[in-house]
């Protein structure tokens, strides 16, 4: 089964002479690989930097095994949005994927599941493919009842092929690497998540791991059949750390 592995850099690195040296390196990796891999490599950098990456995108090794993402799109295809970025401007950069809901818009930048869900309906009208972020606070009791509706807040109003275009990554909040004590969750708890969200959508939805993935333990969420892939945040931009990963795979 083909595996995901999405690299959001977020706002990393701090020009576009640090972001061709990690993808020549991801290149240079790829191109002495001996064993040709089941995988989708999808980089999502900054606004700023699309233009540039998709160029190096479609003219090396990676052109065979990534893809381009961006971290966020406009809720309008043009006009009066200062500081916004269209979905039609992206496509015409050559991304392919955008994340939504990612945790740090919803708790940093108070990104409401309403607004999340416009935005999500916005990639999907603009033929783009979404990858949503869901994922609890805490890790308590109320964590599945919490999990299941911001999952139908967020996803409310999609008819079902909609639902099945959307590819969902389960990234508890308190797992990701900024914040404090934060840790990678179980696998076997990670698979309790899973389930609810293939629950409420179905069976073969898509579903990702994100928070605080590293070369040491990519492979436990790898491994499962049941995760579609891993969203890698902090250690994306760590050239070798990265690498390290692909070669989980
Ligand atoms: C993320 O930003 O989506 C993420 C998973 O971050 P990290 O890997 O740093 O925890």
């Amino acid at each position: 089964m083909k595996k995901y592995i999405v690299a959001n850099w977020k706002m990393n690195p701090q020009s576009v002479a640090e972001a061709e040296d990690i993808l020549a390196y991801i290149d240079e990796y790829l191109k002495n690989e001996t064993e040709k891999k089941e995988r989708s490599l999808i980089i999502c950098p900054p606004f700023v930097f699309l233009d540039d990456i998709s160029k190096i995108l479609s003219t090396s090794q990676l052109s065979q095994q990534a893809e381009l993402g961006a971290q966020d799109i406009a809720l309008a295809d043009s006009g009066a949005w200062t500081g916004e970025v269209s979905g039609p401007m992206l496509k015409r950069l050559g991304v392919s994927y955008v994340i939504v809901g990612h945790s740090e818009r919803r708790w940093k930048m108070g990104e409401s599941d309403e607004l999340v869900n416009k935005k999500l309906k916005t990639v999907l009208a603009n033929d783009l493919t979404p990858i949503v972020c869901v994922g609890e606070k805490v890790r308590d009791n109320n964590f599945k009842e919490f999990l299941k509706n911001q999952l139908s807040a967020t996803l409310a109003g999609l008819s079902d092929d909609e639902k099945g275009k959307c590819i969902i990554a389960y990234e508890p909040v308190w797992a990701i690497s900024s914040n404090p004590d934060s840790h990678p969750d179980k696998p076997e708890d990670t698979l309790k998540a899973v389930n609810i969200i293939k629950e409420v959508l179905s069976p073969n939805t898509l579903v990702l791991y994100g928070g605080s993935v590293t070369s040491k333990n990519a492979k436990d969420f790898l491994l499962l059949e049941q995760i579609a892939g891993v969203l890698v945040g902090g250690v994306s931009v760590q050239k070798e750390e990265f690498v390290q990963i692909l070669k989980n795979l």
